[in-house]
């Protein structure tokens, strides 16, 4: 896949508009239920089971919940596919998404998501402010006096970069309410479920990245799903759009409908902070090929700028901080 920078910020978002319509879209985050529900005869979007077949009894997040979203929660997701997806797919977002989660601070199941290097010598935790702690020796974090720079080099824990590409596509079938739109999407829907993970219906799987300075640009969880024009019969025929904290994730949702017309190249969907000048500094947009399906073990380093930095001896810092 191809990002065409370019084209200008005008130019990406004219081309969304003359090609695609968005059908659906939202924000999430705390707050009253917001449920998509199922036809009369209750049935899972996912296996086709209807309640005499299978169960509903646990709330299905449309969105997980470790991204933010505490509002959103599809009825026509039965408790195996779940299950399944929670064990297969999310389980690789959720390593993925860890270092964005604690750089954003995203408040999941059980609040902002701590962390902790794998040999347990480096730590963030979130109280009222969030303290980084790690012996100078372990080099998780280096300063730069110069230009007020601070990078904190976070470890990914091992994902498999195609399950992660593959819970977000599940994320924007989730988002769909209007279910005559979910048809272009059986195939897909069979893909996702398919035990054999190293399958892939799109090649190469890429998700156009950007990373949005500044302090939470995006409250919540925001989703937006694109959906080709029918005169545009030679563009992706979906896109999804997720942010969340500093990220912002871009995709194409394959469907049957590109069997003959599927081109990964996909313009980057401009983000308010590019549309409005942003005080904090540039978005910067990348891609991220997430084809793998094979383990990937590797670094997130993260760049913070600080005002004033200041030494303390040690003995003033809070012991807690050092426990688990
Ligand atoms: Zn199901």
């Amino acid at each position: 896949m191809m990002t065409n920078t370019t084209m200008s910020v005008e130019e990406r978002l004219d081309y969304f508009v003359n090609n695609y319509d968005l059908i659906a879209a939202g924000v999430y985050s705390k707050g009253p239920e917001k449920i998509i529900k199922t036809d009369a005869i209750k049935k899972c979007r996912f296996c086709k089971k209807n309640e005499s077949e299978t169960n509903f009894t646990n709330t299905a997040h449309a969105i997980p919940e470790c991204l933010g979203n505490h509002q959103l929660v599809l009825s026509e997701e039965c408790d195996s596919c779940n299950k399944f997806f929670s064990e297969n797919l999310e389980v690789h977002l959720d390593k993925y998404t860890r270092p964005f989660r604690v750089m954003g601070q995203i408040h999941g199941k059980r609040g902002v998501p701590n962390y902790q290097s794998n040999n347990q010598k480096s730590k963030v935790k979130h109280g009222e402010i969030p303290a980084f702690v790690s012996p100078a020796t372990e080099k998780f974090f280096t300063i730069d006096k110069e230009n007020k720079t601070a990078t904190v080099n976070f470890h990914r824990e091992p994902y498999i970069p195609l399950g992660v590409y593959k819970a977000l596509v599940k994320i924007a079938l989730s988002t769909i309410e209007n279910k005559e739109e979910l048809s272009a999407f059986s195939e897909t829907i069979g893909w996702l479920m398919c035990a054999d993970q190293t399958k892939s219906v799109i090649k190469p799987a890429v998700v156009i990245e950007t990373f949005i300075p500044g302090p939470r640009p995006t409250c919540g969880v925001a989703v937006s799903l694109f959906r080709r024009k029918p005169s545009c019969a030679s563009k992706p025929y979906a896109i999804f759009m997720i942010a969340f904290g500093n990220i912002a994730m871009q995709l194409i949702v394959p469907s049957i409908l590109d069997r003959t017309t599927l081109t990964t190249r996909c313009i980057a969907f401009p983000t308010p902070f590019e549309l409005c000048g942003w005080p904090f500094g540039q978005p910067r947009t990348y891609n991220k090929d997430m084809s793998g399906t094979e383990k990937r073990k590797e670094d997130y380093l993260i760049e913070y700028s600080f005002d004033d930095i200041e030494a303390i001896p040690p003995d003033s810092i809070d012991p807690e901080l050092y426990s688990k």
